[in-house]
């Protein structure tokens, strides 16, 4: 299959001037990217790499990064961190707080921010340095030592974390919560500004697609059943409340950011990431999700 044609084509194809979308801005810091930015890599498990537009500029990967800590997490408590955190979609915004308080504190999936606070707290309490050690980490899937944090997105949404610091303090008085908040809140704001391009994300995620190994060295970081587990969250779970739509339209597990970055993954096919900040009233990357809807279509390459 002639990848890049496919890719040019779909370049060609998608006028981002004829999609509507906000760029997120209650993150300060995040209102100052360039609206009109638009990149796709598609990185295949024969290590082939295919791209075009801005596919090489660092961006907020925000809750893609979700997916990251949660994987960390499911390593180090196993099937334990099931008794805090639940795997059903939630069908309500990424930030919302009402599910919480009439199922006792336990947030529906790890991929909303209530779940992924659950998670930072999991990773606070048996890392010795969050920060460093999950950094470490996500260096080490990538197989790239220039991942980093962003500092001046995670002060900027520090800053105006007051939905974040509310689900915490709901949780944790549902005893859900068990390290400090503003510990928890600062590991989570910096997780969320890891910024990659979309060459950097797809690399990253191909992990998900080669069933745990590394492409390349073939290590076995993590074990097959358990990435398994991870790629149903992101099918049911990782596009806020429109999971069902992106299934629906693409096909593939994936999970979005509000940095307007989406990463896709087919398992034992490829992986891939689209990036435009422009967002859906949803909170999904609208230009992304119509390049990876022609991607499949186009490749006849979906789960389905
Ligand atoms: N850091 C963002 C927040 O908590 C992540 C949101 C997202 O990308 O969905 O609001």
């Amino acid at each position: 299959m002639n990848y890049q044609s496919i890719l040019n084509s779909i370049e060609q194809e998608i006028n981002i001037h004829d999609f509507e979308g906000k760029v997120a801005n209650y993150i300060p810091e995040l209102a100052k990217v360039d609206r009109n930015k638009f990149g796709m890599h598609l990185h295949c498990i024969n290590n082939g790499h295919y791209a075009f537009g801005d596919s090489n500029e660092r961006f907020s990967i925000q809750s893609i990064s979700k997916v990251l800590a949660l994987i960390m997490a499911f390593e180090l408590e196993r099937d334990a961190i099931w008794k805090r955190v639940d795997v059903e979609p939630s069908g309500d915004p990424f930030n919302s707080l009402v599910q919480l308080e009439y199922e006792n504190g336990i947030p529906r999936n790890p991929l909303i921010n209530a779940g992924a606070l659950v998670i930072c707290d999991i990773l606070v309490s048996h890392l010795k340095n969050p920060k460093a050690d999950f950094l470490n980490f996500i260096r080490k899937i990538s197989n790239n030592p220039t991942i980093n944090y962003d500092e001046k997105v995670a002060k900027s949404e520090k800053e105006w974390g007051f939905r974040n610091s509310a689900l915490l303090h709901l949780m944790k008085s549902f005893g859900n919560i068990k390290n400090d908040i503003e510990t928890i809140l600062d590991f989570y704001v910096y997780q969320c500004s890891l910024t990659m391009t979309c060459k950097e994300l797809s690399e990253t995620f191909m992990l998900f697609a080669n069933k745990g190994r590394i492409l390349g060295t073939n290590e076995q970081i993590i074990p097959w059943n358990r990435i398994k587990r991870i790629n149903a969250i992101m099918m049911t779970c990782g596009f806020y409340d429109e999971a069902g739509e992106f299934s629906f339209r693409v096909g593939l597990p994936g999970k979005s950011g509000v940095g307007g970055g989406i990463v896709a993954i087919h398992p034992n096919y490829y992986s891939v990431a689209a990036w435009s900040p422009k967002l859906n009233p949803k909170g999904n990357s609208a230009i992304g999700m119509a390049a990876l809807e022609l991607l499949t279509t186009k490749t006849e390459l979906s789960i389905f």
